[in-house]
């Protein structure tokens, strides 16, 4: 008989519906569930209400369990046993940040700790390397070039040029010309980089 043909009588709501308005199952009448798929997510919904009025944090939870194995609230005690992000120490995980960073080694698959956004942000920047951090370190305080800072005047000319639309300047001297400036941009490499 072809599955189009069959009904099934649900176990909740007692209606007989078509057999596809059933979720499959390995082990119902015909593979299907014994309740209909608006049944279904009926159920869902009320145990999803039920564990958020338990936890407001269920999606977060969700995530958290299935990411890194553990919960907000196993994050919150992290935090508050090691005062605040483990770098900086700061005590809200950023400016209208809600999440405390779960920081964890991709190769070794563990949880280094818990970070505030600027400090898992900075991390990733040096890409979670100990020896860009510590070039880091030597050029703020030994490498530093310390050349004084000395604002120069700019001409009428060229702050004509600054307040000039963009458009207005590659309209003047050509697309080419803005294409070749852009490729010098792109071609300029700071001396001694790295
Ligand atoms: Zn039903
Ligand atoms: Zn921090």
């Amino acid at each position: 008989m072809p599955s189009e043909n069959l009904t099934k009588f649900c176990s909740v709501c007692h209606k007989e519906k078509n057999i596809t308005e059933f979720y499959k199952a390995k082990d119902g009448t015909h593979n299907r569930r014994g309740e209909c798929r608006a049944c279904t997510r009926i159920g869902y919904k009320i145990s999803y209400d039920r564990l958020k009025k338990e936890n407001p944090n269920i999606l977060r939870d969700i995530h958290l369990l299935k990411t890194y194995g553990i919960t907000s609230k196993e994050i919150n005690t992290l935090v508050k046993e090691y005062n605040g992000c483990m770098i900086c120490g700061r005590k809200d995980p950023g400016v209208k940040e809600k999440n405390w960073h779960v920081d964890h080694d991709k190769k070794t698959k563990t949880i280094r700790g818990v970070l505030c956004m600027g400090c898992n942000t900075g991390l990733g920047a040096f890409n979670e390397s100990p020896e860009v951090l510590r070039a880091a370190i030597t050029y703020l305080t030994e490498k530093k070039l310390a050349i004084p800072m000395k604002p120069k005047k700019v001409t009428r000319r060229l702050k004509k040029i600054q307040n000039y639309d963009l458009r207005d300047i590659i309209k003047e001297k050509g697309t080419e010309w803005f294409e070749n400036e852009i490729k010098n941009i792109r071609a300029w490499k700071p001396k001694n980089a790295l």
